[in-house]
């Protein structure tokens, strides 16, 4: 996940669904028309779920997504065809202050020429720097937390009524997030919480802070929320927590997480299961082995290495060395020989010697990763790190930085490089390559989660059938023709074309007539369109 610190929520079962009353919430005047949302998400991907949820409490109330045009991904011009902007900050990221006070900075202008519309600031940032929101952003109209995305419509309603700002941040979870409803922005592949919050202490990092303690949900909630996504034409999932191989600790089971991979296998549907991410120290046999038998969870694994030097290892208070990181690969492509592994690295943690960079190259040598998400260290406010002395001088990090993206991208290139000629399994994507329209291509991932980008060449012979465009959620077997670095390229006729639920569910979803659904590359924020569902699903009849 983000190197590290995808930031994920935190809090155990519970609590009743929260859907808002739709006419207790409902905003604008009956002649008007709806009131129109932009959600801007910044950092990981449990800040993009939480997105999900937020869209799904703001259409509760009655509200939809604002039409976009082509205005990208500038917030100002977002906000300029919604009436309420909601951010949903990150704290992770460098310059996170500086980025959400510059972009509040703009959108004062635009309260002033119309004071009706509504910000609001949720998320790490907001979880951290509360009250001195409103203090520095007198125009911001709520502010919540991590722990309270259930309180956005009752706060926006509130700050209506009362003309008055309202900061409501709590210190523990009151609602488990996925009991929300929730606007999911993919129906043929979706998220999953399984756990929120962090019970490790890497020093780099201000998510256990922020996000609390671990909290697992009960696998029977998961369970029953995959298949719902399954039933409603998903053919792909992704289990979320910030450590999901600790998954069960809270309700004392220990396999808990290689138990629920292997009860993913069982639901009917669902072809493609991932989980992110994994943390190496508690990374155990029978999680590998749990991967390797059940058919649906795919050849690839995202797992932080942060640091190849044992020493700087001990300083991040990470427990695993990196012995035991290269072991746990060694195991995994044992039984799993195709799995595309990823990391995440923090180059430049105080103290890092070049014998500990040294260290880190070659760690990454030998573990030949098909990607790696690679971060120059920059202190974070209220993180340990952030005190250490030893920090490194910034053009050290940066000299660093680049010898070790110079020698990942030549393995990159390398192992994408040893798949051409190969067949693969593609399922076709809505978002991902931006240069999609100016090439014909369309684009996927592959099984291992490689991107593929693929022209549908010319159709042979009596293959008139394949012929018909796939749909988003339709899978294509074709063969790979070239590679570069971070994507391969399949430009022959493809070998199959399968239409499946999912590309029906996409072609229903686009058939209902609502455009709001992002274009490709934009790095939008109000939720597209797709079905709002409320985490905790109906049971399927039998
Ligand atoms: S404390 Fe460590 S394991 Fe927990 S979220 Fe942060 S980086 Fe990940």
């Amino acid at each position: 996940m983000s190197t590290t610190l995808p930031a994920p929520d935190a809090a155990p079962t519970a609590a009743s669904p929260a859907a808002p009353d739709p006419a207790a919430g409902a905003l604008g005047d009956a002649d008007a028309h709806p009131r129109r949302y932009v959600i801007r998400t910044l950092g990981c991907q449990m800040n993009v779920h939480d997105s999900e949820r937020m869209a799904g409490l703001l259409d509760g109330m009655g509200m939809v997504p604002a039409h976009q045009g082509t205005v990208g991904s500038d917030v100002v011009a977002e906000a300029k065809h919604a009436d309420v902007v909601v951010i949903n900050t990150c704290a992770v990221r460098e310059n996170a202050a500086t980025r959400l006070y510059g972009n509040l900075g703009r959108l004062a202008a635009l309260k002033r020429e119309r004071p009706g519309l509504q910000i609001a600031v949720g998320g790490c940032m907001a979880q951290q720097d509360r009250d001195r929101i409103v203090e520095k952003a007198p125009w911001v109209d709520v502010v919540f937390g991590t722990h309270n995305i259930d309180a956005l419509p009752v706060l926006l309603e509130r700050a209506r009524h009362n003309e008055e700002a309202q900061v409501e941040i709590h210190e523990s979870l009151q609602v488990f997030p996925s009991t929300l409803p929730t606007r999911r922005e993919s129906v043929y592949a979706g998220w999953v919480s399984i756990s929120v919050g962090c019970n490790n202490t890497c020093t780099f990092c201000i998510v256990p802070h922020l996000r609390g303690k671990e909290r697992d949900r009960r696998p029977g909630d998961v369970l029953a929320e995959v298949r719902s996504l399954v039933d409603a034409g998903a053919l792909e999932v992704t289990l979320l927590g910030q450590n999901v191989n600790s998954y069960g600790v809270s309700f004392g089971e220990r396999d808990a997480f290689a138990r629920l991979l292997r009860a993913c296998g069982q639901v009917e549907g669902l072809e493609r299961v991932r989980f992110t991410s994994p943390h190496p120290a508690a990374f155990t046999d029978d999680v590998i082995a749990a991967m390797a038998e059940t058919p649906n969870v795919m050849p690839s694994l995202h797992m932080p290495l942060q640091s190849g030097s044992d020493r700087i290892l001990r300083a991040m208070r990470r427990s695993y060395r990196s012995a035991k990181f290269l072991g746990i690969l060694e195991k995994v492509r044992a039984v799993m020989p195709d799995a595309a592994i990823t990391t995440d690295i923090i180059v430049g943690f105080p103290g890092e010697t070049e014998e500990d960079f040294a260290e880190t190259l070659r760690v990454v040598e030998a573990s030949r990763f098909s990607a790696a998400f690679t971060f120059q260290y920059s202190p974070r406010p209220g993180t340990p790190a952030a005190d250490l002395p030893d920090q490194v001088p910034a053009e050290v990090v940066a000299e660093r930085y680049g010898r070790l993206i110079a020698l990942q991208e030549r393995i990159s290139a390398e192992e994408n490089a040893a798949l051409i000629g190969r067949e693969i399994e593609v399922l076709v994507a809505e978002q991902d390559g931006r240069k999609d329209s100016a090439s014909g291509r369309i684009s996927g991932r592959a099984r291992d989660n490689r991107l593929v980008h693929m022209g549908l060449g010319a159709v042979p012979d009596g293959a008139a059938h394949l012929a018909e465009r796939p749909r988003p959620g339709d899978v294509v077997t074709t063969r790979v023709t070239a590679s570069a670095p971070h994507h391969l390229i399949a430009d022959g006729a493809p070998i199959r074309i399968r239409r499946t639920a999912a590309g029906d569910a996409w072609q229903r979803r686009e058939e209902g007539g609502d455009s709001c659904t992002p274009s490709p590359g934009a790095a939008s924020t109000a939720a597209p369109t797709g079905p709002v569902s409320l985490g905790i699903p109906v049971r399927r009849g039998v």
